[in-house]
């Protein structure tokens, strides 16, 4: 007798991944990687992960290769968690010359003059570590990876440059954090009153008119339930439009949260409070939704707030991260 399949059996076996891709399973703090074999000497990567796991990232990209040069990074947006092993992998690849990195168009200006003004890095108050970038990719352009031919198409919501890859023959997607098994990434410029749920809504409805057998997502397992996390997204989404102010509530958590993630052994409150002050993204926010409210007392609900969640603990002065991720 046989248990039931878990979730991971069943999506294996509902949607096997081609041979020529390998899928680096991360966590929150570092999007996945999902390397392709192209031939028998060179290999690319979408996304590589937060900086600060960037020796990590090197180390499971290398076994992956099998000896194989990485010729190419693809980025499907340029946020930290995505992007923050692009330079150590290029230095270990033989630079710029032999490992080529692909971005949005948008930014590819941004990338190579490394204006942190226009990329997030410095607004977060995240950490990245500077590359250059060969080409830019846009919605429609054709990429080959892994042998196979994949579309590039616009998924912008997340954040306005973001792309996502689909495979028609076997009908996968690479969503970066346009969509998720439980949901989709904090709608940034949302936070800031620029408008960003309208464009979520139609990333939502292309990738339901795509149709994908399954998705790789940019953090979490590959999953084939895509109707279910598509009504799960549209859902979610409808709370959000609804009341802007919860998404923004949101999205502050979702920052303190990722400081928590990359200091395991926890942070010192003063410190954690510091960051939040000087992030300029936190400010905007709280200028935008809560003028009157002061950065501490936006800070402390914030910290309350992930604290009742159990997503943060306290011991003395120290925070420290819980929960799942
Ligand atoms: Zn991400």
């Amino acid at each position: 007798m046989h248990g039931a399949p878990t979730p991971t059996e069943l999506s294996t076996s509902a949607s096997p991944l081609p041979r020529s891709m390998r899928l680096l399973e991360r966590g929150w703090l570092s999007a996945n990687n999902i390397v392709f074999l192209d031939d028998d000497h060179n290999a690319s990567v979408v996304d590589t992960g937060y900086v600060l796991h960037a020796a990590q990232t090197v180390a499971l990209v290398r076994h992956a290769l099998d000896g194989r040069q990485l010729a190419r990074i693809v980025n499907t947006h340029l946020h930290s968690d995505h992007c923050g092993g692009n330079a150590a992998l290029q230095a270990t690849y033989g630079g710029a010359a032999h490992c080529a990195v692909t971005v949005p168009a948008g930014e590819l200006q941004a990338v190579n003059s490394w204006d942190e003004d226009a990329l997030s890095f410095r607004s977060t108050g995240q950490q990245a570590a500077g590359f250059s970038a060969a080409a830019g990719m846009a919605a429609g352009d054709l990429l080959q990876l892994g042998g196979m031919s994949w579309r590039v198409h616009a998924a912008p919501g997340h954040d306005p440059h973001a792309l996502m890859l689909f495979q028609p023959e076997v009908r996968l997607l690479i969503s970066g954090d346009a969509l998720w098994q439980h949901g989709f990434g904090v709608v940034f410029p949302e936070m800031v009153g620029e408008g960003g749920f309208a464009a979520t809504r139609r990333t939502l409805d292309a990738i339901a008119a795509l149709a994908p057998a399954a998705v790789i997502p940019g953090h979490g397992a590959a999953f084939t339930d895509v109707t279910a996390a598509l009504e799960r997204a549209r859902s979610r989404l409808g709370v959000f439009e609804a009341n802007p102010e919860r998404h923004a509530r949101h999205g502050l958590r979702v920052l303190l949260k990722f400081q928590l993630l990359q200091q395991p052994e926890g942070v010192a409150c003063d410190d954690l409070r510091v960051w939040f002050g000087d992030a300029e993204l936190v400010a905007r926010t709280a200028c935008h939704f809560w003028p009157t409210l002061t950065l501490d007392a936006l800070f402390s609900e914030t910290l309350d707030a992930l604290l009742l969640a159990g997503a943060a603990s306290r011991r003395d002065h120290l925070v420290c991260n819980a929960g799942p991720a």
